[in-house]
């Protein structure tokens, strides 16, 4: 059985008190986590007050990046050695904005997966097609290739350690989210394609959901049979629709 697991990517919002408020009105609902996880991905700077202000709660914390280098002259970047030094159990990688805004390649994201794998942080691998290639008919094989390009480096047993995010890119913070049955088909399509390499890494992996997702969905899609959870953005940052969020995963 796997645990359900709800993500909150924060992306590049906060200040120091928005960020106690969201913490307090999460805490505030915590008891009801029971049997799933629950992580929030702050941005660097506030990944010391997160630390503070979580450290005993069973909210964890983690980064929404990192290098692929442990350490040296890498100007703006943040080890992972770092975020493991602020308490971080996470770390997303590969999210379509650093794909599509800053170039990261696919080589690229497995070299982060790798750096967090070795490090012992729980890598969140996000995969997922835009909409133009949805409209052509390649969605399989572009999920394919993100993950393949990972699964290429050290072989399947890489996904054993951490947790997919499959996020259509054309979902992610436009308001439109995947159908139910949209998503559990692709969710579906990476599950049996690891299977074929690996039947227990496979049936083990929490895959997330991310796009859109909010708390007049999340129940929907939570309901399908392999979507494990959530990856969320705009979501995470108003406490009570994080926390419907949690709730509807923990049902
Ligand atoms: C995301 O950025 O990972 C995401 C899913 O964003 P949103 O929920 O806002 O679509």
């Amino acid at each position: 059985m796997r645990k359900p697991l709800v993500a909150g990517n924060w992306k590049m919002n906060g200040s120091r008190s928005s960020v106690a408020k969201l913490l307090e009105g999460i805490k505030s609902g915590s008891d009801e986590f029971g049997a799933i996880e629950v992580v929030v991905c702050p941005p660097y700077p506030y990944i010391s007050q997160v630390e503070s202000l979580l450290d005993g709660s069973p909210v964890s914390w983690g980064g929404q990046d990192l290098s692929a280098e442990s350490s040296g002259a890498f100007t703006g970047e943040v080890a992972a050695s770092m975020l493991l030094d602020f308490g971080c159990k996470y770390v997303i990688v590969g999210h379509s904005e650093r794909r599509s805004l800053y170039a990261e390649s696919d080589q690229v994201v497995a070299a982060k997966y790798l750096a967090a794998l070795d490090s012992g942080l729980i890598p969140i691998l996000c995969v997922g097609e835009t909409l133009e290639e949805r409209e052509s008919g390649v969605t399989e094989q572009v999920v394919a290739r993100q993950l393949d390009a990972v699964i290429d480096t050290m072989g399947v047993g890489v996904l054993a350690k951490g947790v997919v995010a499959y996020e259509p890119v054309w979902a992610i913070g436009t308001g439109v989210t995947a159908t139910p049955e949209q998503a559990q088909d692709v969710h579906r399509f990476i599950r049996s394609r690891i299977a074929a390499q690996d039947a227990n890494v496979a049936a083990a992996l929490q895959i997330l959901y991310g796009g859109s997702m909010k708390a007049s969905n999340a129940h929907e899609l939570l309901g399908k049979p392999d979507i494990d959870g959530g990856l969320i953005g705009g979501a995470a940052l108003k406490s009570e629709e994080f926390l419907s969020i949690c709730k509807a995963a923990a049902e």
